[in-house]
């Protein structure tokens, strides 16, 4: 059986980066902290464990201590929260990320609402959010929409989730543009993400089965299960190689493959090892 894997699979730059940096300053010997995990990947959890990289949900006074910013990035108030307390900060904020704090910053200075499309739970967002002096509306679907608060917005500033889907975006899109007389929008959909969402429109049409790899905690491993089924049936979400079976595959000519941001390069070379003897 042919195993075709897909270009982009695997950890984002940003991610990777930010792996990176906090692996090179746990290797320095530095008492590190971190709000939540680096990625929702238990592998990637376990290797951080070891490191001695510790994991906090609160900052506490923690004097001579870092604290290590995720690629997703964080409120102005938990940075200032952070210093306060006395905590080094190491930022391994994606860069894209910032592009994202710089464009909403600049909008508000001149006087732009701000409306941000994305996950109103996700870090990534909040962080962004936590960028602006004005309340910010976050939208995270085109059926829960505050119309009333948005018709009386004159002018808009439009950023996305980096990792959000661009069919869903332009839906609430065109609601918000019926509304608000000046809109500007950014489309902030980074390219790591772009790239993959091409991919899994492709690969599973032009594949037999689909493999995507990925912990069941991570919703983008989540979302590119759910496309990948919508185009193929015989769509398979695994974390190892030991919940495949070789009957899955029977008859079978060729698989794709693909794995969230927060999949290991290892996981991926385990399960392709493991399709290719088919
Ligand atoms: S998904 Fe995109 S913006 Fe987010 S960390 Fe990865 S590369 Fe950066």
């Amino acid at each position: 059986m042919k195993v075709n894997l897909a270009k982009s699979s695997g950890f984002c730059f940003g991610v990777q980066r930010a792996l990176n940096i906090a692996l090179q300053q746990a290797s320095k010997g530095n008492d590190i902290y971190m709000l939540g995990d680096i990625v929702h990947n238990e592998n990637v959890v376990k290797l951080i464990n070891k490191s001695g990289i510790k994991k906090t949900s609160r900052l506490n006074q923690r004097k001579g201590k870092t604290l290590l910013i995720r690629a997703h990035g964080a409120s102005l108030a938990t940075f200032n929260k952070a210093r306060k307390l006395g905590y080094n900060i190491i930022d391994a904020t994606c860069p894209m990320v910032k592009e994202i704090h710089k464009i909403v910053l600049e909008a508000e200075e001149k006087g732009f609402n701000i409306i941000i499309i994305g996950d109103k739970k996700h870090d990534e967002v909040r962080g962004i959010a936590g960028q602006l002096k004005k309340k910010t509306f976050i939208i995270d679907g085109k059926d829960k929409m505050p119309i009333s608060q948005i018709k009386k917005i004159k002018k808009v500033a439009i950023v996305v989730q980096s990792t959000q889907n661009i069919e869903k975006v332009i839906a609430i899109l065109k609601i918000l543009r019926k509304y608000i007389p000046e809109v500007r929008f950014y489309n902030t959909i980074c390219k790591p993400t772009r790239i993959k969402q091409h991919e899994i429109r492709c690969l599973p049409l032009e594949n037999d089965a689909m493999v995507i790899i990925g912990s069941k905690k991570s919703a983008n491993t989540k979302r590119l299960y759910e496309i990948s089924k919508s185009l193929n049936e015989h769509t398979f979400w695994v974390n190892s190689k030991n919940e495949l079976k070789s009957k899955y595959f029977k008859g079978l000519n060729s698989v794709g493959v693909t794995a969230g941001a927060s999949t290991p390069k290892e996981s991926i070379q385990e399960i392709t090892g493991y399709l290719s003897t088919i």
